[in-house]
């Protein structure tokens, strides 16, 4: 089972910051290779900077986690994704508003 650190309210992933009911993805971190829900928890808990995916590894690194059935998919597939491809929860759209703090995205 993947550990998700943090400061989860609930065992889908949902975090103090972050608790709607759409909110309910973890991300991967490159600098600590640390699930979080957000890049909250992640500063709270860790001391250095968070690190952003590069673009080449959106299609090859699962470093997203679906928080209802835990199913772990790439970047990109989650890019793509209005629902989780395995158990069809429906994710947050406004999450990507928030890209460019997990991932390097051109917005
Ligand atoms: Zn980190
Ligand atoms: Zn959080
Ligand atoms: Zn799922």
């Amino acid at each position: 089972m993947v550990h998700v650190y943090g400061t989860t309210v609930d065992n889908e992933t949902r975090c103090t910051h972050y608790h709607t009911d759409l909110d309910i993805i973890a991300i991967k971190f490159k600098c600590c290779d640390k699930y979080y829900p957000c890049i909250h928890c992640h500063n709270e808990a860790e001391t250095h900077s968070a690190e952003q995916w590069p673009a080449h590894t959106f299609t090859n690194t699962k470093a997203v986690l679906c928080g209802v059935c835990r199913y772990e998919m790439t970047i990109q597939t989650y890019m793509q994704a209005t629902h989780c491809p395995q158990c069809q929860s429906q994710f947050n759209s406004r999450c990507r508003l928030h890209y460019p703090y997990y991932f390097e995205v051109d917005q």
